[in-house]
């Protein structure tokens, strides 16, 4: 647990007045200005002003003492203050000065010139694949745009790859930013605008990408889609999307779209369609063609009395599962198509077959009644 009494050097009792007092003097001994780009400083100057703001506030001094004297080490290692461990009260203390204390954001300003290195944008891509496509695999070609890095200057935006230390924060990639305040001086430090935060600039800006470090070019690629793929799945080519200087390029997002022709219906690996047929064929039985999905012509032989709607499976003509284990099967429905016309002909066979069933329906009846 970091000892304010000690950092700013008063006793335990010193009355706010004194707090006051010594803190002004270790302002004008640890004042950033005074020591330009000494970081112990710096880190000196954010120990004083945290100890200043604990100690003369009442509450926040109370419930420090109170710690103090518990005896409870608060991660006195590290540089700033690690809440938690689960006392609550103390946390409230942080969370307080983080908030109504400036200092606080000079923390994370810190943070910014470590930070990760920038990525660039993702293009985003879409195949339409037709059934067919999703049963066989396939190779799409895709055409798009994207920033490459600048072969000139190897990515640099510096005529030549030359570069020379920035001028504005003297090759460390930071600026120091000074801030009067009440409460003492504040120093936050942000990238350099000038070099991004990496200390260097072109000696001469590179003609051919005028300093960006990358250049926009047309591109084809042929994308290989394994069998089994569904609507809206996304195959991500990995560092393959748009460059950018002193980053990591982004990817390429292909979301796949698939073609479902009319009268047809997809589930997982599972493929439905419909057959029409004529009554007498339904009735009677018989071969009927059907076209599977990869357009194929199949046979199907339909059961004497097969009844509308029935559904007859054509198996393995469905869609290879992802791995490649199995496929699924082709639902084919019979649709039973009813004449809504009859030629004379056709009328007098259906009236004799009506008269026999009634002719039959008579003898049931008779033999039922006796
Ligand atoms: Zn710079
Ligand atoms: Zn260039």
């Amino acid at each position: 647990m970091k000892d304010y009494y000690e950092i700013l050097g008063v006793p335990e009792d010193a009355s706010v007045d004194d707090i006051k007092r010594k803190y002004r003097e270790l302002v004008k001994q640890f004042h950033p200005d005074l020591n330009k780009g000494d970081e112990e400083a710096a880190k000196r100057m954010a120990e004083i002003n945290e100890a200043y703001q604990v100690l003369t506030d009442p509450k926040k001094r109370a419930e420090y003492d109170a710690m103090r004297k518990g005896g409870v080490n608060f991660g006195s290692g590290s540089d700033y203050y690690r809440p938690g461990q689960g006392f609550d009260f103390f946390d409230s203390i942080f969370r307080d000065f983080f908030t109504d204390f400036p200092f606080g954001s000079t923390i994370f300003n810190r943070n910014t010139a470590t930070q990760a290195k920038p990525k660039g944008s993702d293009i985003n891509l879409e195949v339409t694949l037709s059934l067919k496509d999703v049963i066989t695999g396939t190779t799409k070609s895709l055409q798009f745009s994207r920033a490459e890095l600048c072969e000139d200057c190897h990515g640099t935006g510096a005529k030549d790859g030359r570069v020379k230390t920035c001028d504005r924060c003297h090759g460390t990639g930071v600026i120091e930013n000074r801030q009067t305040t009440p409460f003492g001086v504040f120093v936050s430090q942000t990238e350099c605008p000038v070099c991004h935060g990496t200390g260097k600039v072109p000696e001469e800006t590179c003609p051919t990408c005028r300093g960006a470090g990358v250049v926009r070019k047309q591109r084809t690629l042929g994308l290989q889609i394994p069998p089994g793929v569904d609507n809206n799945d996304v195959i991500t080519l990995k560092g393959q999307g748009n460059a950018v200087k002193d980053g990591v390029s982004g990817d390429i997002n292909v979301t796949i779209k698939v073609l479902i022709p009319q009268g047809w219906r997809r589930k997982g690996t599972h493929l439905y369609t419909e057959v029409h047929v004529p009554y007498y064929h339904a009735i009677l039985g018989g071969k009927v063609k059907v076209n599977t999905a990869t357009g194929e012509e199949k046979e199907l032989l339909l059961e004497a009395g097969t009844q509308p709607d029935q559904e007859y499976i054509l198996a393995n003509e469905g869609v290879p599962d992802k791995n490649g284990r199995y496929r699924g099967d082709l639902h084919v429905t019979i649709k039973v198509d009813m004449p809504s016309k009859l030629t004379p002909q056709e009328r007098k066979y259906l009236e004799e077959i009506k008269k026999l069933h009634e002719n039959d329906n008579n003898k049931k009846k008779f033999g039922f009644f006796n």
